[in-house]
């Protein structure tokens, strides 16, 4: 008799424990759908992007354009390629998150910082690049090499924001408004009176000799530059800096 008690008792243990299991499953996966809902609509929010295209995997160029440079951004770059008092605010600047063709033939995802005038055709120009499928090795903020342009230079980093002084000169060099572009700095070195940067961009001296990621006079990323009326330092007379453009803004706010 007891035995039976007993064995009504366990089947009833386990009827209820049964139960418990199921519909806690059961609320998980409730609330995973929910979050799950939730997520794509931010997705599907964030994708509105007033000026960017859908940012997801695709093969499609995707750019979005941060017109209010995210927190997370503003201090990453605080005290490093942006300077309180420097010649722009953070309010001139915009942050740009594209896709980028890499050497290895795939798409990555890349950032940069440029002034808010010029973001729009920042992420057009870069749009063609990638049509081109014209291979950037990398695209990070210069601040995770501490906005030393020399490291980013070395890791063939291309950049734009960073405020600092040109070589040799007291004056803020172009890249410190936001209003100058470096591709690729080992395809495409700078080279002032025997001083060559960086030093990997030895093997890319000679401008005849023409490999993936150099720019070239007439190739889609200088036409999708100069299009536009920015300047290629690979033209410049005194030095070549053939990883770098430059443009004025319409309004001459700066300098
Ligand atoms: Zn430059």
């Amino acid at each position: 008799m007891s035995i039976r008690i007993l064995l009504r008792f366990s089947v009833f243990l386990i009827l209820i424990i049964s139960i418990i299991i199921v519909s806690v499953k059961f609320q998980d996966i409730y609330i995973n759908s929910e979050e799950k809902g939730l997520t794509e609509q931010k997705n599907n929010q964030s994708n509105k992007g007033k000026k960017g295209n859908k940012f997801k995997e695709s093969k499609e160029y995707t750019y979005r354009i941060y017109e209010e440079i995210p927190q997370g951004i503003v201090k990453k770059i605080s005290g490093l390629s942006f300077l309180k008092g420097g010649p722009v605010t953070l309010e001139d600047l915009a942050y740009i998150k594209l896709t980028y063709w890499g050497f290895d033939d795939r798409t990555h995802f890349g950032e940069i910082i440029v002034h808010k005038e010029l973001a729009q055709e920042v992420a057009e120009i870069f749009g063609e690049i990638y049509a081109a499928k014209f291979p950037i090795a990398k695209m990070r903020l210069i601040d995770e090499y501490q906005a030393d342009d020399d490291l980013s230079m070395a890791d063939n980093n291309t950049s734009g924001l960073c405020m600092r002084k040109v070589r040799g000169s007291d004056n803020y060099s172009k890249h410190s408004f936001g209003i100058a572009i470096d591709i690729n700095p080992v395809q495409n070195p700078y080279l002032c009176q025997g001083i060559l940067l960086p030093q990997a961009g030895k093997d890319y001296v000679d401008r005849q000799d023409f490999r993936e990621g150099m720019i070239v006079k007439g190739d889609v990323v200088y036409e999708a530059f100069k299009n536009r009326g920015w300047t290629w330092g690979g033209e410049w007379k005194t030095l070549k800096d053939y990883q770098h453009f430059q443009k004025n803004l319409p309004v001459e706010s700066v300098e």
